[in-house]
């Protein structure tokens, strides 16, 4: 007996295997610190929480349609319209249970085998094993000046006759980096220039500083209605700290909603209803949780920034949104994996590994955790990277004493 060759090919999530390992050294009492982290840690709104506790109260929690409970797409619907401008029907919307669920879904329902989705390194950690499980071919495309920005030619380059799907992550996890309004128009312009579905992974897209606004693709999109190629990927994870509920949404043309309508029905059915009620209850209700986590966010990055400028050889692009940087380490060392073990090691920071988001020499940080984590850990990261660092350093209670050169 074995498992399929399909199966074997799938990597287990590098950050929620993080997780795991920050989990159970704290349980052993050692003194982590968590940089790995892709969660925020304010708590869920007060109307999502109610919302929620209003429907488990009935006791009676039920099936939901393959596509969402009517309200929630209704919620969905008016968000549309109020943050993309456009009046959508209800046969555009999926929900689907977390927004990992909706490009699962819709990878599923448009990918031929062996079809080709392009996406920009650095890239989320799912996209390559999402692409592999419909039975289709990822194509990573880095920037060919060493920047975290792509370019259209560099993207152009890597189309060909098998490319269906190309998805854009702005603003990007793991780099913080927001694409500009000019690379989205010439995005939008080309893939339906080219018949391509461009996939807009817009998770992070309300969690933007320094005043700034992610692009709006319908904006530039002149293709509309049922020939529409642009999906837009939504939910309430990041934006609204509700990241167990696992509720996200799809937007497209109806046809490809339908297909990815009936793949669900198989798969999950719709997405528990509690957590629904939930969403609903966010999307509907009292709307300053979003700027407070944004201000939060922000100042924290700035801090975070300012921590890893001090140390020698470190290199890093301040981000526009989102709640990670990509800093460069390369100076220090080329290979991300043994970076983010030695640092595991040393001083018990967990950070993630470059290399799974297709840059090596680069370590993702989060700055969404506590302003004494994100302090505390550039300084342990400090001390074991730069040897003019103090000799010893204290971890609680514990003295670290430098035993390298
Ligand atoms: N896209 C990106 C870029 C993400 O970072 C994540 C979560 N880490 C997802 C999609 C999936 O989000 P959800 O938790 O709603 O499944």
């Amino acid at each position: 007996m074995s498992v399929s060759q399909l199966a074997r090919s799938i990597k287990a999530s590098p950050t929620l295997k993080l997780n795991e390992t920050a989990a159970r050294l704290r349980e052993k009492g050692e003194p982590v610190i968590h940089l790995g982290g892709g969660e925020p840690k304010s708590k869920a709104p007060l109307d999502a929480v109610l919302g929620c506790a209003a429907q488990l109260n009935t006791g009676e929690v039920r099936y939901a349609p393959a596509d969402g409970l009517p309200a929630l797409k209704k919620a969905i619907l008016r968000y549309t319209e109020e943050h993309y401008g456009r009046m959508l029907a209800p046969q555009n919307v999926i929900v689907s249970s977390g927004a990992k669920q909706s490009i699962m879904s819709f990878l599923y329902a448009v990918l031929e085998p062996k079809d080709e989705v392009v996406y920009p390194a650095p890239y989320w950690v799912s996209y390559p094993e999402m692409v592999k499980l419909a039975g289709g071919v990822g194509v990573p495309v880095l920037p060919e000046d060493g920047s975290l920005e792509p370019s259209v030619p560099d993207i152009a380059d890597k189309v060909g006759s098998y490319t269906k799907v190309i998805i854009l992550n702005s603003p990007n996890n793991p780099s913080g980096v927001m694409y500009s309004a000019d690379f989205v128009a010439e995005m939008v312009a080309f893939c339906e220039k080219r018949h391509l579905w461009l996939v807009m992974d817009d998770l992070y897209n309300r969690l933007v500083f320094d005043g700034q606004k992610a692009a709006n693709p319908y904006d530039f999109a002149k293709v509309t209605g049922d020939a529409s190629n642009l999906v837009v990927v939504q939910g309430v994870s990041k934006m609204y700290a509700m990241t167990g509920f696992r509720i996200g949404w799809t937007l497209g043309n109806r046809e490809v909603v339908e297909a990815m309508t009936n793949i669900q029905s198989h798969q999950t059915s719709g997405p528990v209803t509690v957590s629904q009620w939930a969403a609903i209850g966010a999307l509907s209700g009292v709307q300053a949780s979003i700027e407070s986590l944004r201000l939060t966010l922000e100042n924290q990055r700035n801090v975070m920034v300012e921590g890893l400028r001090t140390i020698p050889g470190v290199h890093v692009t301040k981000p526009s949104g989102t709640f990670y940087c990509f800093p460069d380490f390369t100076a220090h060392e080329r290979d991300s994996q043994k970076l983010a073990e030695l640092l595991l090691e040393r001083v018990r920071v967990v950070t993630v590994p470059g290399k799974e988001f297709g840059m090596d020499g680069r370590l993702r940080l989060s700055y969404c955790g506590t302003m004494k984590e994100i302090l505390d850990g550039v300084e342990r990261i400090q001390w074991a990277l730069d040897p003019q660092a103090p000799n010893e350093l204290f971890l609680g209670d514990r003295k670290l004493v430098r035993d390298w050169a």
